[in-house]
C-alpha cells in the first residue's frame, strides 16, 4: 500500500461552513482555524465538536502485536487473520459512506458478518419501520414550518447540542409567523427538561419508562376516550393535546438511542400511531436524532447496496439478515465470532462490547489488546468525505481541515482487501 501523503492545506488557514462530523445532526456552518498544527472552532462549537476537532490527530504509525509496522505488512498480517477466520465480525463501522462501501466489500471476500457500534440504538426504529411503517419529516421541514415541537425524552446533554440553535430558533426561516408562535413540549423527567432563551418549554413529567404510557394516555385524550393519570400528569397531558389540536404542524422528535432499552420501539410505536391518527384530518410528522458515527450513513449505504438494514452476514450462499443474532454484543459474549475488525475513526465512541479475546484487527482509535492497529483519520478532519444526515434525506461532503498524512477507514480497509 502506498504511504499516504500530507494533504495540501496550508499552515494557518480558516474553513467556512465546515461540516461537523461528530454527531448526526451534521451541523455544516462551523468556522474552524488551523495554525501551528491546532485546529480549533472559531464560531459555533458545541463542547463535543470543540473536543473532536481540538483533539490531536492520531500517530500515523500501524502495528503489528504492539511493535511499529509498516502499512503493507499491518495490512498483510489484518488479511492473514481474516483468511484464517471462519467467520469474523467487522464491527463498530464508525466511518463515512466510502468506509461503510469498502467494509461490506470485504465482508463480501472474508464471508463476514456486519454491524455498526450504535445498532442496538437503531434497531429500535428498524423494528417500527419494519412492522407499521411511518410518518416523518425533515430537519429543514422543522425550521421552516413546525409550529409545535414534542421533544420525547430527547436529551441534549452530550449531542444534538445545537438543536435548537439550528432548528427551534433559527437565524433565518420561511415561515416567520410558524417560528414566532411555536411551542416546544418535552415528554420527561421535569429535571432533564431542556432549557432555551428563545423558546419557553412546557414539559409533561413522566419517567423514561412511563413515555410510551404518556403518549398512549395523549392518543386516547386526543380520540376522545377516557384517561385515569393521578392529577397531575392528567393536566399535564390534557394541556399536551390541546396544544396539539391547536397546531397546524406538530413535529414529535425522539433518539432511539436515548429511550428506555426495553420499550423503546413500542414509545416510537405510539408516536407513529399518533401522528398517523394527525394527519387524518391534518398534518404532523416524526423526527428521529440518531446514527451518530457514521451510523446514519452504514444503515443507509447498507441498505443502498444489499437491500437489508445491517446486522447482515456474508457467510453463506446468499446475504442473511438477522438483527438479533448478528448482534455484535452477542456475537462477542458467546464466542460465535472468531476475529473482530473493529473501526471508529471519529474517537468519541465506544470500544468494541466486552468479551472480544478473539484476534482484533482495529482501523482508527486503538482498541486494547489489538493484534493490528492501523491508525486512520477522521472524515472532515483529517480526509474528504461524506455522512447521511440524521433525517436519512441530506448526504453531505465533508471537507478536511487539517493536513496528516492519516489514511481514510476506506484506504486501509482496501488496502487489506488487495492482501486477502
Ligand atoms: S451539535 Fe453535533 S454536529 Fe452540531 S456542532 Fe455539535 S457535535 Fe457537531
Amino acid at each position: 500500500m502506498p504511504e499516504k501523503s500530507i494533504t495540501d492545506i496550508p499552515q494557518d488557514t480558516t474553513h467556512r461552513d465546515v461540516v461537523c462530523p461528530f454527531c448526526a445532526l451534521l451541523c455544516d456552518d462551523l468556522v474552524v482555524r488551523t495554525r501551528d498544527g491546532r485546529t480549533q472552532i472559531l464560531e459555533n462549537a458545541c463542547p463535543r465538536s470543540a473536543a473532536g476537532f481540538e483533539r490531536a490527530p492520531l500517530a500515523v504509525q500501524p502495528t503489528v502485536a504492539g511493535r511499529a509496522a509498516s502499512l503493507e505488512d499491518a495490512a498483510k498480517r489484518a488479511a492473514q487473520i481474516l483468511a484464517r477466520s471462519k467467520r469474523p465480525l467487522i464491527g463498530g463501522l464508525g466511518t463515512d459512506v466510502d468506509g461503510v462501501r469498502e467494509a461490506l466489500a470485504l465482508a463480501e471476500r472474508c464471508g463476514g458478518i456486519v454491524d455498526h457500534m450504535h445498532a442496538n440504538a437503531m434497531a429500535n426504529n428498524v423494528r417500527v419501520l419494519q412492522s407499521r411503517g411511518w410518518i416523518t419529516t425533515t430537519l429543514s421541514e422543522l425550521r421552516n414550518r413546525a409550529d409545535l415541537v414534542v421533544l420525547v425524552g430527547v436529551s441534549f446533554a452530550d449531542r444534538y447540542q445545537h438543536f435548537f440553535r439550528r432548528f427551534i430558533d433559527p437565524t433565518t426561516t420561511l415561515d416567520g409567523a410558524r417560528r414566532s408562535n411555536r411551542r416546544v413540549y418535552f415528554m420527561g423527567p421535569q429535571k432533564a427538561a431542556p432549557t432555551s432563551d428563545a423558546v419557553p418549554v412546557e414539559t409533561l413529567n413522566c419517567r423514561p419508562d412511563q413515555l410510551d404510557a404518556m403518549l398512549g394516555a395523549l392518543r386516547a385524550t386526543l380520540a376522545g376516550r377516557p384517561v385515569h393519570l393521578r392529577g397531575v400528569q392528567q393536566k399535564q397531558v390534557a394541556a399536551l393535546a390541546a396544544a396539539i389540536r391547536l397546531a397546524r404542524y406538530p413535529v414529535f422528535v425522539w433518539a432511539p438511542g436515548q429511550l428506555d432499552r426495553q420499550n423503546g420501539d413500542v414509545a416510537i410505536g405510539q408516536i407513529c400511531g399518533l401522528v398517523d391518527a394527525l394527519n387524518v384530518d391534518g398534518r404532523a410528522a416524526g423526527l428521529f436524532l440518531g446514527g451518530d458515527d457514521g451510523g446514519q450513513s452504514a444503515m443507509s449505504a447498507c441498505a443502498w447496496l444489499t437491500g437489508f438494514p445491517l446486522r447482515i452476514s456474508y457467510g453463506g450462499e446468499t446475504i442473511a439478515y438477522d438483527p438479533i443474532n448478528f448482534r455484535s454484543d452477542r456475537l462477542l459474549a458467546t464466542n460465535a465470532v472468531d476475529a473482530l475488525l473493529w473501526i471508529s475513526s471519529f474517537g468519541v465512541s465506544a470500544p468494541p462490547p466486552a468479551g472480544a479475546t478473539i484476534p482484533t484487527i482495529a482501523i482508527g482509535w486503538p482498541v486494547d489488546g489489538a493484534a493490528v492497529h492501523i491508525p486512520a483519520g477522521t472524515p472532515g478532519v483529517d480526509h474528504a468525505g461524506r455522512l447521511v444526515r440524521t433525517d436519512t434525506v441530506v448526504s453531505l461532503h465533508l471537507k478536511p481541515v487539517r493536513a496528516t498524512a492519516l489514511p481514510s477507514a476506506a484506504d486501509v480497509l482496501r488496502a487489506i482487501a488487495a492482501a486477502l
